[in-house]
């Protein structure tokens, strides 16, 4: 019988402000009301003929949820071999926090190094499924190096603005996958100003993040993901370095998916919204208990994937946390370089600076006893270490080619 069933379940478009509805197969950016728009499927057709143990004979990427995607053939798919991530146990590091029981998705392992990557197979294949030719589209490093080497595997023409201070490598991938690229000198922020006029003059279709509503349904399968390697058991708390907000809106919306199809039950975990203290919009809003976040001046911070000073999608990214009694919080630039190390030195894993806020998160949470020590946490490690080759001094020495290597003060020396 599974021949049968159809390869696809989304339904419609809908605006989650307006509650406008819009047909699936045309092309679309925000709703007329200006809010992105979200795929929905149908959800009671779904649960009545979908079974977790339909999908053990599929492959380990994030195609094997396709019922929950929007693509409507299989042959649209552009894929670079997008792998389901590890949740990686981390006994020493979580022991040191007094979170014994947390554990990493870490998303480094993906094609282009980050998350990015879900966003970009999904957004790429259906714009290609939709005859999408050239995209536009404002980018911190990671999204752009994503869209544009997924654009190039489809035959996609893309046209990159990035601050000029956005992680050197991820200006690479763009260059070398043939992307227009413009290094602004700005944030990104002002990189989206410079699409919208692009797009406004050229017609080109808009990929800027929640423009179009396919990224988040690519994001959406971090949590897709994590509620099945945990065997449909829903963790307590899941930390989220929170930018654009798409994975933390789009990690929210596959688990009420999975509610709704009865895949997973009880209450959702509490989502944290994870920001640095240089640039904490969403945190802002939280603590004032607001719908919108309010642009934040002056943002900066060294996880350079976060920084957004006002994200279309606040609003949903704030409903979610309202609505999970999770929270945002923000954490120093010294703590995010301390966890980093820490990290790497307790359990040999390199995350990100984005990575190691959420670490640094957690840490703080557990100190202020706002999660107790016998929750299972998630953090999300949205990308790999090595895509951040700045040159912090890390007190190394350096030694002349005749000179002898220190030995460390712990190490024995022979008898002589
Ligand atoms: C883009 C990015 C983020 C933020 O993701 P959003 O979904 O936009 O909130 C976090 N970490 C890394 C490494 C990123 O590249
Ligand atoms: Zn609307």
């Amino acid at each position: 019988m599974s021949e049968s069933r159809p390869y696809r379940y989304a339904s419609h478009l809908a605006c989650p402000r307006c509650e406008a509805d819009y047909a699936l197969d045309s092309l679309r950016q925000l709703c007329a009301c200006g809010s992105p728009l979200l795929v929905r499927y149908d959800l009671t057709r779904l649960a009545a003929t979908w079974r977790p143990e339909q999908l053990a004979e599929r492959p380990w990427s994030l195609w094997r949820y396709h019922e929950l995607l929007p693509l409507a053939q299989p042959e649209a798919i552009v894929s670079l071999g997008e792998v389901v991530t590890p949740l990686v146990e981390l006994p020493r590091l979580g022991d040191d926090m007094r979170l014994p029981r947390l554990v990493m998705k870490d998303e480094g392992l993906l094609p282009t190094g980050s998350f990015k990557a879900r966003g970009a197979a999904v957004g790429i294949s259906r714009a290609r499924e939709l005859g999408v030719t050239h995209l536009a589209m404002p980018t911190n490093g990671n999204a752009g190096a994503a869209w544009a080497l997924y654009a190039a595997r489809a035959g996609i023409q893309a046209t990159i603005a990035m601050p000029e201070d956005a992680p050197y490598i991820t200006r690479q991938e763009c260059s070398l996958a043939g992307a227009h690229l413009s290094l602004v000198d700005g944030l990104i922020s002002d990189a989206g100003r410079q699409v919208a006029g692009f797009v406004a003059a050229t017609g080109v279709f808009d990929a800027s993040t929640l423009k179009e509503p396919y990224r988040i349904e690519g994001k959406k399968t971090m949590g897709l993901e994590l509620a099945e390697q945990l065997g449909w058991q829903l963790p307590d708390v899941i930390l989220y370095p929170t930018g654009g907000g798409v994975g933390l809106i789009g990690i929210y919306k596959a688990l009420q998916e999975l509610q709704a199809i009865g895949w997973v039950k009880g209450p959702l975990p509490r989502l944290v919204a994870v920001q640095a203290k240089g640039y904490a919009p969403i945190v802002r809003a939280w603590q004032e208990g607001a719908r919108e976040s309010r642009f934040w001046d002056q943002s900066r911070t060294r996880a350079f994937g976060i920084n957004v000073p006002k994200a279309l999608g606040d609003f949903l990214v704030l409903e979610a946390l309202y609505a999970t009694d999770g929270r945002a919080i923000a954490v120093s630039e010294a703590a995010i370089d301390w966890e980093q190390r820490r990290a790497a030195q307790l359990e040999g894993t390199f995350v990100c600076p984005e990575g190691a806020a959420v670490l640094a998160a957690a840490r703080e949470l557990s100190t202020l006893g706002e999660i107790p020590a016998d929750a299972r946490v998630v953090a999300l490690n949205t990308g790999a270490g090595i895509k951040y080759p700045d040159d912090r001094d890390l007190g190394v020495p350096r030694l002349a080619a005749d000179e002898a290597l220190p030995i460390p003060e712990s190490t024995t020396r022979r008898p002589s």
